[in-house]
């Protein structure tokens, strides 16, 4: 049976393989931090990582996640509505709701899931969807699974997105959806006009915070903090596998007939297992560290500051950021690929991508910072991106 479609997968690959896209995993040995450890046995300083606030190999996180598990045992074995809700799973979708300033929080196994399960259940023909041009791949996939009618506007335009309003006044909902930092880029959905626009047009607004919450707003509670439109935006999607810990985990949270209507028919969250214990103990434990101190938002920004300064000083062209991800643009394909085979080879952990993740001729270097790293990490990895810019002719 498998004979005709292995040759098929063979076929398959070797293209993937010819066209240069083919995904290789490098492999580390020690915990997620600003230095890690790879098979190979050396160190590298890491610039890849969503782990903006340092906390995914954090001291505190683990202390809960291990008291969790003591407390609450290994896993759930059961969806949450069967037998698969704890007192903290409660907790900490209490605790999403208060950071954020909403209504009510619902947990999923990823923010894949929150955003593939949000739209079939509240959307319908009569209604429409208008979707950002860039927006991630898990609400392509949620929006595609609705039968609500589909509108796209071009990347943080308000001129397109408001052609797209009028073009869907007939429908009966109308609902914008916009991830709050574009993560190529690092810019920033431009939240205060959306939501004007959605109160001229009458529509709702969803943000995925997956990027920005925790890194954006003074004290990290997102684009719409930053927008000051906090309460202002229906439905905030994000994920406790980025800033929040890095460890798992995803959310939606906002009005809480919203809410309440997602844990009746969304399928994701219907249909696949509770997060466990020692996840959300942990989650909960973070999210109390958040509104305890500002410590970790203000170095991340100070550290994103520096390096964006330092490596403009240094002659790079940078995408203008409003986040902890900074597009260093090399425009080449190939040489966004032998620049990050250099860079490693200096111990600097950076991926270069190029199309089809971005577009055509706008190959770059994606360098992610975060409040683990010391200034001399950053002044290091400057230095490193100076000197094979000089022997690649990038830099004069
Ligand atoms: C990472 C990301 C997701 C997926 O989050 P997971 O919790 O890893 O599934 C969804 N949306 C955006 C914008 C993201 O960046």
């Amino acid at each position: 049976m498998y004979g005709k479609i292995k040759e098929h997968l063979q076929d398959q690959l070797s293209q993937i393989r010819e066209a240069g896209l083919y995904k290789t995993e490098r492999i580390i040995t020690s915990a997620q931090d600003a230095v890690i450890r790879l098979n190979s046995g050396e160190e590298v300083l890491n610039f890849c990582a969503n782990n903006y606030l340092g906390l995914s190999n954090h001291p505190e996180l683990i202390k809960a996640a291990k008291s969790a598990l003591d407390s609450h045992g290994f896993g759930m074995s059961s969806v949450r509505f069967i037998c698969g809700t704890t007192d903290l799973h409660k907790v900490l979708e209490a605790k999403i709701a208060e950071f954020f300033g909403t209504e009510d929080s619902i947990l999923y196994a990823a923010c894949f899931d929150a955003n593939g399960g949000l739209f079939e259940p509240l959307f319908q023909e009569e209604d429409a969807i208008i979707s950002d041009s860039l927006n991630h791949a898990s609400i392509i996939d949620g929006v595609r699974l609705s039968k609500a009618r589909r509108f796209r506007y071009k990347n943080a335009d308000m001129k397109d997105l408001e052609l797209q309003l009028q073009a869907a006044q007939d429908s009966r909902f109308r609902i914008i959806v916009t991830d709050g930092v574009f993560s190529m880029d690092g810019n920033v959905a431009p939240l205060d006009e959306i939501v004007g626009l959605a109160r001229k047009y009458n529509a709702l607004v969803m943000v995925d915070e997956c990027h920005s919450a925790g890194v954006v707003g003074d004290t990290g509670r997102g684009v719409t903090e930053r927008f000051n439109v906090r309460g202002e935006v229906d439905i905030i999607t994000g994920t406790l596998g980025k800033a929040f810990g890095g460890a798992i985990g995803g959310f939606t949270t906002g009005k809480k007939e919203i809410i309440e209507l997602l844990r009746q028919r969304s399928r994701p969250y219907l249909f696949s297992n509770a997060i466990p214990p020692s996840v959300v103990g942990a989650g909960i434990r973070m999210f109390e560290m958040m509104t305890e101190t500002k410590e970790l938002q203000n170095r991340l920004h100070r550290n994103t500051d520096y390096f964006v300064t330092k490596i403009k000083e240094a002659g790079f062209d940078i995408k203008p950021t409003k986040s902890a991800i900074c597009a260093v643009m090399l425009y080449d394909a190939k040489l966004s690929q032998e620049f990050a085979a250099r860079l490693l080879n200096e111990g600097i952990y950076v991926i270069g991508f190029y199309y089809p993740v971005v577009p055509n001729g706008e190959a770059r270097i994606r360098v992610q910072l975060s409040a683990a790293h010391h200034q001399q990490h950053l002044d290091q990895a400057v230095m490193a991106f100076t000197k094979v810019g000089k022997a690649l002719g990038v830099l004069k």
